[in-house]
């Protein structure tokens, strides 16, 4: 065995695309002879500011050359057949040619890791480049500790890259496939022919198994890149059959070749625990807290909230039901650390969920920190507030009861009757508690969608 991993191949004006480049050192492999399993497609911090688009990475496990021809040779050999120095040169030759090395923003790295087992250092350096962040320095140190060979263009950034995919298969545990279609070269920059009433008819043969391959709310497709890339389209789902047999249906342009990739895409990898006094900047978080102020829409049609830690013990229930003021106990309940969220504008419906929000309702959130916000992708509503206090009103006559003086509660100046103080109202509330989530079309590759099961709480999936 032996693992290659690679990294940072593409440019966000000139094209390309990690995947496509892997598929076609898979296929130069297989053409020699290799083993080669599923392709690794790992997808690393979103947060990371020099991502082209999606923050993905590559491996390609082989295997020994193919003995048919030689059934005498013994298997405990295996390792030994890899030639490591071959695999390195089909790997290079690849992201030679193909690359986008002009962009200076595209540094392409190139890991080969020798034999079967991937060491716990590099499995913790995959789980932390989808977590946290990593330097170049630290990507080749762990190279040179552990023999692998590695090879850089530029800066070598596509190394932290490339050594996270080597690793990724002993770092995790949960994988879901994608199905990836690649256009033709002559037709790469132009405009794609794909036919949408096919993408949709396919999706919901295929749903649920296979999803966040069109956004039904807003009437889009949404597996086919509007990029100057190589792909046509990407199907993801659970399994390689139901995201083959997806892909199967869709009519389109010529596609040039395929693959179906092992990948952490919809799976929450990238999300710490943690609260909102210690979230740092550029990496991602399940977060408790009490909604503190009241979810306002702003230009751009983006709409903030604010989230408050609630207190030493991560916030009350938002539904008190006594007759000790339940406007001073929202206030006790949002003292602490706030932390600004955000469902931005192209999460469409989303943003409903978020604007049904009342101060004191208690949530999960789930989402990037960056500039001091929090981008959501989902939450989950654990409480909400159901009762107010307002001025009471007059039984008799039904006006709005006038304060008496303070601390002497409410009278009605015309019928004479009066109240201690406030009374309760009882709130319609348009949101249910559980699991609510950003729209396929506003998904992040890793956030693991609703409909794909394992939440602590109802989900109201959006497809
Ligand atoms: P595409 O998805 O289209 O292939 P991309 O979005 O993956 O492109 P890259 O061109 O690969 O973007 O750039 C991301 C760069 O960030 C790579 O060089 C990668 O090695 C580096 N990187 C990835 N994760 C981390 C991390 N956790 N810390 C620091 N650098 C990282």
């Amino acid at each position: 065995m032996a693992a290659i991993g690679l990294d940072d191949t593409d440019s966000r004006d000139r094209g390309m695309c990690t995947t496509y480049l892997a598929a076609r050192i898979a296929t130069r492999l297989r053409e020699r002879g290799y083993g080669v399993s599923r392709p690794v497609l790992v997808r690393l911090n979103p947060a990371i500011e020099a991502k082209t688009r999606g923050n993905a990475a590559l491996a390609i496990h082989v295997d020994r050359p193919n003995r048919a021809d030689r059934p005498d040779q013994a298997d405990a050999n295996a390792d030994a057949d890899i030639k490591v120095d071959e695999t390195l040169s089909v790997a290079r030759e690849a992201i030679d040619a193909a690359a986008e090395t002009a962009d200076p923003n595209t540094d392409p790295g190139l890991v080969v890791a020798p034999g079967s087992n991937v060491p716990p250092a590099v499995a913790a350096f995959s789980s932390r480049a989808v977590t946290d962040r990593l330097t170049i320095a630290a990507a080749r140190a762990a190279c040179e500790t552990t023999g692998f060979r590695y090879h850089e263009w530029g800066n070598g950034r596509g190394l932290i890259g490339a050594l996270a995919a080597v690793g990724a298969r002993r770092a995790f545990s949960e994988w879901t496939v994608e199905h990836i279609a690649y256009r033709e070269p002559e037709r790469w920059g132009t405009p794609r022919s794909v036919d949408a009433k096919s993408v949709f008819a396919a999706a919901d043969r295929g749903y649920p198994e296979v999803w966040d391959t069109v956004d039904r709310g807003e009437r889009e497709v949404v597996c086919v890149p509007r990029t100057p890339c190589p792909v046509l389209f990407g199907v993801r789902g659970e399994n390689p059959a139901a995201v083959e047999r997806v892909a199967a249906g869709i009519e389109s342009e010529p596609i040039a070749c395929a693959e179906t990739f092992l990948t952490n895409q919809g799976t929450d990898t990238h999300l710490r625990e943690g609260t909102i006094a210690t979230a740092e900047e550029g990496r991602s978080y399940r977060l408790s807290g009490v909604v503190a102020s009241a979810p306002e829409t702003r230009r751009g049609g983006h709409v903030f909230f604010d989230l408050g830690s609630g207190g030493s013990d991560g916030g009350g229930g938002g539904n008190d039901g006594d007759d000790t003021g339940s406007s001073e106990r929202v206030d006790e309940r949002t003292e602490g650390s706030r932390l600004r969220c955000v469902a931005f504008e192209p999460t469409k419906r989303f943003r409903d969920r978020v604007r049904a929000l009342r101060v004191g309702d208690r949530l999960v959130v789930c989402g990037e920190v960056s500039a001091e916000t929090l981008k959501l992708e989902k939450f989950a509503v654990r409480d909400l507030v159901r009762t107010e206090r307002v001025v009471p009103t007059c039984p008799d006559c039904g006006t709005s009861m006038e304060s008496a003086g303070r601390d002497q509660g409410y009278r009605c100046r015309d019928c004479g009757t009066d109240r201690d103080g406030k009374v309760f109202r009882w709130i319609e509330r348009d949101l249910d508690v559980g699991w609510h989530e950003v729209p396929p079309r506003a998904r992040r590759h890793v956030a693991k969608p609703l409909i794909r099961g394992g939440f602590d709480a109802p989900t109201f999936p959006e497809r």
